[in-house]
């Protein structure tokens, strides 16, 4: 069945989030040859119009509005349902990242739809729409559908991969006009802490510290290794409460749920709760000196050693290669 798909385009310093086009590529499987609609909503022309053509939507509609310039709930919430009256879509995609987690259930119940939310795949049999997802803090994994209304979910990052990118492709781009009135929240400042390199929930290497790393100062040959891998840095939480670095860093249960290419675990027990972020990650390698630690049953390489001695030597070899 032919659906006409909606997808949410997420902008970070005026550039579009990888999520986005994986959305794209989720969006394409829920279509079934049906047509791809990319959404953009910001405070001013964009120029990004193109490159969701490029990955894969037939069309774009772009709303400009001076209070889409920060996300606010009220604000986004306010434009996506205007576009949704007009387009009336199938299907709905968005990121599950802060923004899709914290709009999609506001959306879905103004609308009074179902939602899937953090899907990992998405098939479609026998004309069904079939989402799977991590249950259980990602011990299982449990498959869902929407039999009534239209199919909204969200995605989890680098799960879905993005289709390849292709510059032909050409595509209607619209100017969408909203009305924005009565916003609760009006965000006029945002003043964010200075992130070194990639984003966390985006990376495709991670290295990870835990307790075992001590100080702050014990971050820096994991810094060294990231920046050689092109990677993230992140943290148990056991190293954000002892102030070893700060808790946007932090993996887990309570914090961020991340599936990079590689996460590399120094220090780090392997706590329930740590697992629970980082355990869909497709190539595990944990670093400890306890033979013991919980995290060594679920790496797919163990070293047990001493990460001050194992991380600078596995830098100087990726350096090498
Ligand atoms: P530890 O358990 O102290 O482990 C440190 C490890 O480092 C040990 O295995 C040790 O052998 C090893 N080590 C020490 N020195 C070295 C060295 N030189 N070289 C190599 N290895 C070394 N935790 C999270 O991470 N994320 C969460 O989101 C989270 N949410 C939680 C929610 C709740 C409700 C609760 C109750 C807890 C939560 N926790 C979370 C905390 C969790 O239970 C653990 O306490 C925490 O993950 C432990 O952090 P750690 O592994 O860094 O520290």
């Amino acid at each position: 069945m032919a659906r006409k798909v909606l997808v949410l385009a997420e902008i970070r310093d005026n550039a579009l989030r990888n999520v986005t086009f994986e959305a794209i590529a989720a969006a394409k499987t829920v279509a079934e040859g049906g047509e791809v609609v990319g959404m953009l909503l910001s405070d001013r022309a964009s120029n990004l119009a193109s490159e969701l053509i490029a990955y894969g939507a037939d069309r774009v509609v772009t709303v400009e509005h001076d209070q889409l310039c920060h996300y606010t709930a009220d604000g986004f919430g306010q434009a996506f349902l205007q576009v949704l009256e007009a387009e009336k879509p199938e299907g709905i995609i968005m990121g599950h990242t802060a923004l899709g987690k914290d709009l999609a259930p506001k959306i879905a119940a103004k609308m009074e739809l179902g939602l899937i939310s953090d899907a990992t795949a998405v098939e479609v049999v026998d004309e069904q729409v079939i989402f799977t997802r991590p249950i259980y803090s990602g011990k299982a994994f449990e498959k869902n559908s929407i039999s009534d209304g239209i199919v909204f979910a969200t995605i989890r990052p680098n799960n879905i991969p993005a289709l390849v990118k292709d510059g032909t492709r050409t595509g209607e781009v619209s100017l969408f006009n909203v009305e924005i009135k009565d916003l609760r929240t009006i965000i006029k400042e945002i003043v964010r802490k200075t992130s070194e390199g990639v984003d966390l929930s985006e990376a495709k290497v991670i290295v990870a510290g835990g307790r075992g790393v001590k100080s702050a100062d014990g971050f820096e040959p994991l810094k060294e290794l990231a920046k050689v891998l092109g990677g993230a840095v992140g943290a148990s939480r056991g190293a954000c409460d002892a102030e070893y670095c700060d808790y946007s860093l932090q993996i887990g249960q309570t914090g961020k749920v991340v599936t990079p290419d590689l996460y590399i675990a120094c220090g780090v027990s392997g706590a329930i709760q740590h697992l629970a972020g980082m355990s869909n990650s497709k190539v595990i390698v944990a670093i400890n000196k306890d033979p013991e630690a919980n995290i060594f049953p679920i790496a797919d390489y163990g070293i047990v050693g001493d990460l001050f001695e194992v991380v600078p030597l596995l830098t100087e070899e990726f350096k090498k290669a």
